[in-house]
């Protein structure tokens, strides 16, 4: 039998009681963007998204486009068959003797609550009709191989037999957009799957020092964000001219400091940045205790620099975790293509990994960087991936 529907499970929407709406709303927007081309019809309900299926060729597609949609927390393919209680035991049986499993269970819920039988009836009435088909079938309520599910509405009842788990979490777009230091390495792009996972749209910023660091690096990014793409379908990424805050720092500032006063440059841009794009927090990849410059003591005085939210979401994670998620959504590879970054080029033999913030403040009165950031936030380049494409925006 061909599915006729997806139904699309909610992420966390129990939690959000008001959201309520917003969240569906959104989500459904989301659904309908992602399935683009494919000519389903989405409907958005208080409890499912129903995608209907133009014909069934188009089911896995539309699954495996789902899967990269956050918000969702499941997506069952559904068949649909009639109320009639006959053509229901059969269209039940057939499904769960298909399945090739030995036992199984029913369980109904009966959104119409005038339809004659009664959700434990309309179990039975299944079960003993599917236990008719095979005799090698058995029920088994506890654990059983299989579950088919019934949802009995106004117009029809709704059959599923599996469900494929979804990325959770909430709608892209939900809680606002972040500015997410994005570096060509493992951690920044998964930090970004986070908080895209979380609903929250990301915008890239790299610091980029040419000619120490070589335009190989924006192609590998421009290739991370295609894949970050099957998350959000529009992703721009700004460049920073960094070259001469760096060599400014490296001219005045005793080595092993230079990490720390140029991540508080870093910070100051990202602010100046976030604040003129409407972004509502700073995101980086940064994991506590990886290198010198992210150990508590050394974000404690990079944090001195801003007040604006600085979103860590790798923070705790294990570097194995981080590659691990880096391999299945794709970035993996490419993020262990040699390059340099602007961190490894000027990386000091021995980096300060608890800095003491009154020296910090002493060796940046050395010189005059504010008229050097200024510099660098107008030469800032914009960089769009849409859908896996470079856009270049007509002028
Ligand atoms: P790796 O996987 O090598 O650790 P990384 O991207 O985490 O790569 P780190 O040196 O650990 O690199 O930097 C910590 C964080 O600082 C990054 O995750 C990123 O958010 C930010 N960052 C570092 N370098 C840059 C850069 N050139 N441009 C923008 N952000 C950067
Ligand atoms: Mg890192």
């Amino acid at each position: 039998m061909n599915c006729d529907y997806l139904m699309v499970h909610y992420g966390e929407l129990s939690t959000k009681g008001n959201n309520r709406k917003e969240f569906i709303s959104c989500l459904t927007g989301n659904v309908r963007h992602a399935l683009k081309g494919l000519e389903c019809k989405v409907e958005g309900k208080r409890d499912h998204i129903y995608v209907r299926l133009p014909n069934p060729t188009v089911e896995e597609e539309a699954i495996a486009r789902l899967l990269s949609v956050s918000g969702i927390q499941r997506i069952s393919p559904v068949y649909k068959c009639s109320r009639d209680e006959g053509e229901l035991a059969a269209c039940g049986a057939s499904l769960i003797r298909d399945s090739m499993k030995s036992t199984f269970k029913v369980e109904t819920k009966r959104s119409d609550k005038t339809y004659p039988l009664d959700s434990y009836a309309i179990c039975r009435l299944i079960a003993s009709a599917a236990l008719k088909t095979d005799s090698r079938l058995s029920v088994d309520v506890h654990n059983p191989e299989v579950t088919l599910r019934c949802n009995l509405r106004e117009d029809a009842a709704y059959l599923s037999l599996s469900s494929y788990p979804g990325l959770g979490g909430y709608p892209l777009g939900m809680n606002g957009k972040v500015t997410l230091l994005l570096s060509g390495g493992i951690d920044s792009p998964v930090a970004a799957y986070s908080l895209l996972r979380r609903g929250i749209k990301i915008e890239g910023l790299h610091f980029a020092s040419p000619p120490y660091t070589s335009m190989a690096v924006i192609d590998k990014l421009k290739d991370i964000l295609s894949v970050l793409n099957g998350f959000q379908s529009d992703i721009r990424l700004d460049v920073v001219p960094f070259t001469k805050i760096q060599e400014a720092i490296y001219e005045h500032v005793p080595e092993p400091y230079c990490i720390t006063i140029m991540r508080r440059m870093m910070m100051r841009l990202a602010e100046s940045w976030a604040r003129k794009r409407k972004c509502l927090a700073i995101a980086t990849g940064e994991s506590i205790g990886q290198v010198a410059s992210q150990t508590l003591e050394s974000l404690q005085v990079i944090n001195e620099v801003t007040n604006y939210p600085i979103l860590r979401p790798l923070c705790v994670s294990d570097k194995v975790e981080v590659i691990e998620t880096a391999k299945r959504i794709g970035t993996f590879d490419i993020s262990i293509r040699p390059f340099e970054d602007c961190c490894t080029i000027f990386k000091p033999k021995k980096p300060k990994t608890h800095p003491n913030i009154e020296h910090v403040r002493r060796y940046e009165s050395f010189f005059d960087f504010l008229p050097l950031l200024e510099e660098a936030l107008s030469g800032i380049n914009t960089i769009y991936m849409s859908d896996g494409e470079e856009v270049i925006p007509s002028k």
